[in-house]
């Protein structure tokens, strides 16, 4: 099967009909069984009891069945792409005030808007603008969001530390619960993409291993970056069948980057995207990768 009509069915899989792996739960009819199994490159369909009803799995048995999950469960390298890069764009320089109706995350004096797993949150505070603390973990906004308008600023170190994705490295998740373990949100990538190449869909502004961003908007180290983002979430029927697919669209310093593109699933390291089961609202997450990146001025507007 050529490589599209595989992508179609990878994507119809994915974004309309589970939000579960039918590798796991099985599917309801032959058919449908059938059609995966030619998208995951194996032969037939075998049926097996679950609580007393009958479910049918791609792959001719369970041996094969097993062995396609392994491939499934991939080397990082697998989901990165390099190519195309984007090309460089030079911003110009201007950040978003808050307008009247806009909740204020972080105004550079306190972190009252925000929580960490273990409690009160351990990022440091000065100078208006808070900074990770590596090693205490991802910042949560204590409440929770759908549909919104993020206006976010960011600067990562001007002493550079590292390089690819060990330089600047922390990230704007959507729909991250917490306490729950795992790549489960949806991430913006916040990275020191300033003449620091890494996989095109793992830069700055990149939907993390799934869109690559239109331009390379990066400022340089040190310097203060905004991302204003407009994040439309995934919509589930009462039974938690997707309905439809998480939306993003991402200006970086100004510059369009993410022009409404759909989000595959949550933005995994290894492995590919799938849809789990999000709550209408969750936290938003600033993410800590070990790099002491600054935040400023966060704010949002419910959709
Ligand atoms: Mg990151």
């Amino acid at each position: 099967m050529n490589f599209y009509i595989k992508l179609i069915f990878f994507l119809s899989f994915s974004f309309n009909i589970y939000s579960q792996d039918p590798l796991d739960t099985g599917l309801e009819d032959r058919n449908t069984a059938l059609n995966y199994a030619h998208y995951l490159n194996c032969s037939g369909a075998f049926e097996k009891k679950i609580d007393g009803k009958v479910y049918f799995f791609p792959c001719k048995n369970e041996e094969e069945l097993q062995i396609k999950r392994m491939q499934m469960q991939v080397r990082p390298e697998v989901t990165e792409v390099w190519d195309p890069e984007p090309k460089v764009v030079i911003p110009g320089n201007s950040f978003g005030m808050a307008p009247s109706d806009a909740i204020i995350l972080f105004d550079g004096t306190n972190l009252d808007s925000w929580i960490q797993e273990n409690g009160e949150p351990k990022w440091s505070l000065s100078d208006g603008y808070m900074t990770v603390k590596p090693g205490s973990g991802g910042l949560y906004t204590k409440q929770s969001f759908g549909d919104c308008q993020l206006h976010i600023e960011f600067r990562t170190p001007s002493q550079i530390k590292g390089e690819g994705q060990g330089r600047g490295n922390s990230g704007v998740f959507f729909m991250q619960e917490m306490g729950v373990k795992g790549d489960v949100g949806y991430e913006v990538q916040v990275l020191d993409s300033y003449e620091n190449r890494t996989y095109s869909n793992g830069q700055a502004s990149s939907i993390y291993k799934q869109h690559i961003p239109l331009v390379n908007a990066s400022k340089k180290p040190g310097e203060w970056q905004s991302y204003d983002i407009f994040f439309k979430a995934p919509l589930y029927d009462e039974k938690g069948k997707l309905l439809r697919p998480a939306y993003i669209t991402v200006i970086h310093n100004g510059i369009l980057v993410q022009n409404h593109v759909q989000i595959q699933g949550t933005t995994r390291y290894i492995g590919y995207p799938s849809y789990k089961l999000d709550k209408k609202k969750e936290p938003i997450m600033l993410q800590d990768h070990g790099d002491l990146i600054s935040y400023r001025n966060i704010w949002i507007r419910e959709l």
